[in-house]
């Protein structure tokens, strides 16, 4: 049976000035691949409507955000690696440094991660009848998750995203259950802020002048309610090959297994050779992988249009190698466009090739914004993209008889 890589190029799209970055690069691997195979234009979540990272990505792998996104807060959670229940209502969460009630560095001097690591233990405690869990990541970074009856995602953030006192929970709908979420935030803030103060972790920091992680802010509150996995909806087994948390989180939401690799960093730095070694160790043992490369919609936020450039060369020279000696059907896009010039999301198409070896072939020679609006594909959205792949995979079910 034919095999699948689904390549998502974080937002990889971009607006000519006057060229884009994928048509200023060099990159003769994927542009081999729109040779070949076939081309077209993704609006992931629908036409103009302007994407997140999240949602994009859900929608392009079948699921419909608008009956099953949890929020970003529980898909962080995943793709730490905690385990979620039905119910439980997870945030987004980090180390803070707070003076007098103010918040003076929400990021706690970008605090090492074996530091964070030396305190975690700390975050985690019970509140009434609620377990609160947390779990740190890279630096300032994790998730916290409230485990217990009758808990809301309808509250406020903590975080006051400024030089400001830290926000109050506060309920953002009627009803017990927004209250008594509202009320457990509220007090965890207070407590967690008292452990911190007495670490001795943070009295070290202190002696070295370094600010104190000794407050954690909340943000992006979901509740956790699971969805029908990858394999059920599709008939297919399938890997994530993600460095960034939040793309595994998504992953692990729909059933896709993790593989994790050293040196994956869903950073600028990140090893890609590694990647493309892992995606062909995937797809061993799995049907279909997705391999995601974050750096390109980091690029596009710092406006940096040499840098998203460069990205995509080493994508074509480190990655695409490796996925087309595979001998995989490939389908290469992206979640959405990241212009430089905008330096933030926007609502334009991104493009899209797919190529089998029984594929069709379109008269496009280059993978690019201006060069796919020719393709045989012509214009879809995100619902589209995995019936398209389950016929290029042959694996397409008949409707009807
Ligand atoms: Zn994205
Ligand atoms: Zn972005």
């Amino acid at each position: 049976m034919a095999k699948a890589i689904v390549l998502i190029m974080d937002g990889v799209g971009d607006l000519p000035t006057p060229k884009t970055p994928l048509q200023a690069a060099k990159k003769p691997n994927l542009d081999k691949l729109a040779r070949d195979g076939i081309t077209g234009l993704l609006s992931p979540v629908g036409r103009g409507v302007v994407p997140g990272s999240d949602t994009s990505h859900l929608r392009i792998f079948g699921y419909e955000p608008k009956i099953c996104y949890p929020g970003r807060g529980p898909l962080e959670a995943l793709g730490l690696g905690m385990a979620l229940k039905e119910g439980d209502v997870a945030f987004r969460a980090n180390f803070a440094t707070i003076k007098d009630g103010i918040v003076i560095d929400r990021r706690a001097g970008r605090i090492d991660t074996a530091s964070a690591t030396a305190i975690s233990g700390l975050v985690s405690m019970k509140i009434e009848d609620v377990d609160v869990i947390f779990k740190n990541s890279v630096e300032h970074r994790g998730a916290l998750v409230l485990r217990g009856p009758g808990l809301s995602h309808c509250v406020s953030e903590t975080d006051p995203h400024a030089e400001a006192a830290v926000h109050q929970c506060q309920p953002l709908e009627a009803g017990p259950a927004a209250e008594k979420t509202a009320r457990i935030v509220n007090k965890f803030t207070q407590d967690v802020q008292k452990r911190l103060s007495d670490a001795s972790e943070n009295k070290t920091r202190e002696k070295k002048g370094l600010p104190q992680a000794n407050a954690v802010l909340l943000r992006g509150a979901g509740s956790f309610s699971s969805v029908p996995s990858f394999e059920e909806r599709f008939g297919l087994r399938a890997a994530c090959i993600a460095g960034g948390a939040l793309y595994r989180g998504v992953a692990r939401f729909i059933g896709m297994d993790i593989f994790l690799v050293p040196g994956a960093t869903g950073d600028k730095d990140t090893n890609l050779f590694a990647k493309g070694k892992a995606a062909l160790k995937a797809l061993e043992t799995h049907d279909l992988v997705f391999v995601h490369v974050k750096a390109c919609d980091s690029f596009g936020h710092d406006g940096d249009f040499k840098g998203k450039t460069k990205m995509i060369e080493r994508i074509d020279k480190e990655l695409m190698p490796l996925l087309i000696k595979s001998g995989a059907c490939i389908v290469a896009t992206g979640d959405h466009s990241t212009p430089c010039c905008r330096k933030e999301h926007s609502g334009h198409e991104v493009p899209i090739l797919m190529y089998g070896p029984e594929e069709r072939s379109d008269d496009v020679n280059n993978f690019d914004e201006i060069s796919c609006m020719a393709g045989g594909i012509g214009h879809i959205t995100g619902k589209h993209v995995m019936p398209m792949v389950l016929n290029l995979m042959g694996k397409g079910k008949k409707y009807g008889s």
